[in-house]
Formats: structure tokens, C-alpha cells, sequence
């Protein structure tokens, strides 16, 4: 048997390892970029109503038209412009890689960042080119457009503001990259975490006919549900029509996001609320003597202290699960990211900070 497996499964694959998630049960869960709030009760009846009358033996309607048309108006997609559905968006980066994977093709981003544009790149036979941020965690242009120029990505993937580090992109050095991008490849901005900030790009969509924009809800508080959404030219999207599962998209999501898109008030509220704890939590951190804090626009900071595996133990000793981002790229040494959850929760956080620092 493992001979068969040795000799089918591809050796990228054989090296791997899987995704890992931690078990967080009893644990206050500040690692994975959640948003820390529930539907209010009377929304959560509600929608339990709306999903109970929903077919659950009917496949999906596959163009999901409907759903589309009303994201699109509510979101903030330019008008005329379509969308492109995900199980989450993890699944969008697995088909537009997927679209373009032939022996050769290069898949490009700034590094540290998002995994998956590289694990996706790597299992579906692309090349993956990392481009390392600048010391200060910030975009180091000239080095993409050097790389650009060299490799002639099919794809450049932008996360923006960027996991792990919150770092943000401006809109003009994304045009900057546009720029360098045309007639060679798409470029990719994922602003999974656009909730938390005031830039984006979405509304150039119109003038750079390579330009794709992913999103997804998952960020703003509908983890759960998997929902992923991008936008881009029409001559793009349907290509990647062809590629799509028919009924990616459950019929208990697509009715979630139905219903939730009239209440999309209470959403929003929440991710203001995260925003503000996000600015007490940076203003916290920062006083602390040998803390480094890194600027955020998402839901999460990027912190740097003198021993990692000191505060992570002690952080789980006291119950608090953040994640460990050191070993992932040398620029993040001793780095730790943590998600901003409720006021009750960064206070024990920061409570906890203060124990071990005087340690
Ligand atoms: C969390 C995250 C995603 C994944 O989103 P899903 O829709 O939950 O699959 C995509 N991109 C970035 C940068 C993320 O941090």
C-alpha cells in the first residue's frame, strides 16, 4: 500500500503536512481571526426560521443569481461587474491557480504572507516565488517589481492588509504594480480583511481589466458559513466558470448570506467595535518595555517580544491561545499574532502580558 502511495501521490504532496488548528476548548481563542461576537438572539431566531423552509433536497440553483446580484449591490462591487462564488476564498486561490497551473507557471507574493497562495501554487504543479518584505514588515517595491520583471508571474497575490504581519499596501503602489503586471499577469488583491480598514481597490475594477478582487465573509463574523466572493473582467470570469464545482456554494450558506445581507448594520457595528478594541489593544501593547508592535488595519497585531516560546507557554498556562508565527519566516522571529477579540478577553490578555513580562 505505501508503495502505491509513494509511486501515485505526488511528491509535493508526500512532503507536506496538513493544516494544522489547534485545540482551543476551554481556551479564551485569540489565534485565528475571528470575529469574537454571535448574532444578536433575536437575529439567530430569526434566520433559524428563514433556513428551516429552505430545500434541503434540492441541489443549489448553480448560478447562484439571485445571491450574486444582491452581494453585488450591498458589497460595494462596481456595477456591471460579476462575481465569482467560493467555498470560502481558500477555494477562489485553488481556482484561479488551478485555471493557469502548467509546468513553468509562476505564482508571486510578498512574504511572510497567507499560505495558502503558496501551498496551492506548490500541489497544483506551479512555481511559487516569495519576494521578502522590507525589515519593517512593509512591502519592499522595488524588490517586486524586480521580481516581476524577472519571473513574469501569471499571478501576483496581495493580501491587504497582509496576514500575518496587518501591514497595509496604499492603493497607488498597488497601481504601481498594475502597472508593472500589465501583459504579463492577474494581479490578485485578497482583502479578506477590508471590514477593518479604509482602503481598497475594488473600485478600480473598471480601469485594470487584470485586476481580481477576492473577499470573503469569513473576517467580518461569518467564519463558519464559508463564503468567499471575487470580482474581476467578465472575460476572466468566465473561464473560471468552467473550472468551478457547480454547487460550491451550500444551500444553507447561500440562504445565511441572503437573509444576513438585510442585516448587514449588525455586522458592520461589530467590526467597528473590534476596531476600536484593536487601537486600546495597540496602545496596551505598546507600553510595554520589550513588546515591538507592528501598525494594523485588520483584526489582528503582529507583536515581537524577546522569547516566544516563554510567552506562548505562559500565555497557555493562562489559558490564552494566540498564534505562534515565529518559525514561519525569519523576518518574524519571536513574533506573535493576536486576534483582537472582546473587551473582556483583551483585558485578560493584557492581564496576563503583565504577569509574565515580570517574570
Ligand atoms: C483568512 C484569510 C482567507 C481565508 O478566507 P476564507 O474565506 O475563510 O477561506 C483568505 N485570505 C487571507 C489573507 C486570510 O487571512
Amino acid at each position: 500500500m505505501n508503495k502505491l502511495i509513494q509511486k501515485i501521490i505526488r511528491p509535493s504532496v508526500l512532503e507536506d503536512v496538513a493544516y494544522q488548528v489547534p485545540d482551543a476548548s476551554g481556551m479564551v481563542k485569540l489565534d485565528a481571526m475571528e470575529n469574537p461576537y454571535r448574532l444578536p438572539e433575536i437575529l439567530q431566531i430569526d434566520l433559524a426560521e428563514h433556513l428551516s423552509r429552505v430545500p434541503l433536497n434540492r441541489y443549489p440553483i448553480p448560478t447562484y443569481r439571485a445571491l450574486k446580484e444582491k452581494m453585488q449591490a450591498v458589497l460595494g462591487v462596481p456595477s456591471g461587474f460579476d462575481l465569482l462564488l467560493g467555498n470560502g476564498s481558500d477555494e477562489l486561490i485553488g481556482l484561479l491557480i488551478m485555471a493557469s497551473a502548467q509546468p513553468g507557471t509562476v505564482v508571486l507574493a510578498p512574504i511572510p504572507t497567507f499560505v495558502m497562495y503558496e501551498r496551492f501554487a506548490r500541489h497544483l504543479g506551479a512555481t511559487f516565488i516569495g519576494v521578502p518584505l522590507a525589515d519593517n514588515l512593509c512591502l519592499d517595491k522595488t524588490a517586486m517589481l524586480e521580481a516581476i520583471e524577472r519571473h513574469q508571474p501569471a499571478w501576483v497575490f496581495l493580501s491587504n492588509p497582509n496576514n500575518p504581519t496587518g501591514g497595509i499596501i496604499s492603493v497607488s503602489d498597488i497601481i504601481t504594480i498594475l502597472n508593472a503586471m500589465e501583459n504579463i499577469g492577474f494581479v490578485v488583491v485578497d482583502e479578506a480583511y477590508e471590514p477593518f480598514t479604509h482602503t481598497t481597490i475594488m473600485p478600480y475594477l473598471p480601469y485594470y481589466s487584470h485586476l481580481v478582487v477576492m473577499r470573503t465573509v469569513s473576517k467580518l463574523g461569518l467564519a463558519g458559513v464559508r463564503l468567499g466572493y471575487l470580482s474581476a473582467a467578465d472575460a476572466l470570469l468566465s473561464e473560471l466558470e468552467k473550472i468551478r464545482p457547480p454547487y460550491n456554494i451550500n444551500v444553507l450558506t447561500a440562504a445565511t448570506m441572503m437573509f444576513l445581507l438585510n442585516h448587514m448594520t449588525v455586522l458592520k457595528e461589530q467590526a467597528e467595535h473590534i476596531c476600536a478594541q484593536r487601537q486600546y489593544l495597540i496602545n496596551k501593547l505598546q507600553e510595554y518595555a520589550h513588546v515591538t508592535v507592528y501598525p494594523s488595519e485588520a483584526n489582528f497585531i503582529l507583536i515581537r517580544v524577546l522569547d516566544v516560546d516563554k510567552v506562548m507557554e505562559e500565555l497557555k498556562n493562562r489559558h490564552i491561545l494566540v498564534k505562534n508565527v515565529s518559525h514561519t519566516h525569519p523576518l518574524l522571529t519571536n513574533c506573535l499574532r493576536i486576534t483582537v477579540g472582546t473587551e473582556v478577553e483583551n483585558r485578560l490578555l493584557l492581564h496576563a502580558l503583565t504577569d509574565i513580562f515580570l517574570l
